[in-house]
């Protein structure tokens, strides 16, 4: 069955993303590369170019935010605007995304390792863009547990690390639900889930 959109008329084609697609894609609207998100939904679907420009420009970048007017709390998947009748995909946020990244980032703290020459660390930034996206697959992530992304720490907080997220039980749980993984970041006191090897440039990182 194939949907219309109430606002500008264009017949919708339902998407079907899995996790790393919705990464890809989502992150590229929200980055504003539109072009290369029509290119992919062309290469990857099989897409016509102007289903693909349809779609994209119903994808709004914003969970919740109607792509064409200023009403925000749309709840599903494939949602129609209640206030302007505008079709919006309301993709919901990849599980590995910048809310998750700074959370983390606030959370390393390594002052509490007890090592001295660490005291002083601190994290600028976790890269919530991951070496390989193909990581970011619920297959991958049950079967290696592990998202290597890099992130930025050090006294003055520059050195570029190699940062290793490893996924215990809960996390593994909440990924595969699509949860957010927040709640599964150790507190701030634990000593255990951060090991980091300054000369190598390396961090692990352990989630519940
Ligand atoms: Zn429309
Ligand atoms: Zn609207």
């Amino acid at each position: 069955m194939k949907l219309n959109c109430k606002k500008c008329g264009n017949e919708i084609n339902k998407l079907n993303l899995n996790e790393v697609q919705r990464f890809e894609i989502l992150g590229m609207i929200q980055q504003d590369l539109k072009l290369f998100a029509i290119k992919k939904l062309i290469d990857d679907f099989g897409f016509n170019h102007k289903e693909a420009k349809v779609i994209v420009t119903h994808i709004n970048s914003k969970n919740g935010k109607c792509q064409r007017c200023d009403y925000d709390e749309l709840e599903n998947e494939n949602a129609e605007c209640p206030k302007c009748g505008a079709f919006n995909y309301n993709l919901k946020e990849p599980v590995f995304n910048s809310d998750f990244c700074t959370h983390l980032e606030w959370k390393l703290d390594f002052e509490n390792l007890g090592i001295e020459s660490l005291k002083r660390y601190w994290c600028d930034g976790v890269d919530t863009i991951p070496y390989d996206v193909k990581s970011l697959s619920k297959e991958n992530i049950e079967k290696n547990k592990s998202i290597i992304t890099r992130a930025w720490i050090g006294e003055d907080g520059q050195g570029v690390y190699e940062m290793e997220i490893k996924l215990g039980e809960q996390s593994v749980e909440n990924y595969k639900k699509e949860l957010s993984l927040i709640d599964c970041i150790p507190d701030k006191e634990d000593k255990d889930w951060i090991k980091i090897e300054p000369e190598n440039n390396r961090i692990q990182v352990y989630l519940k």
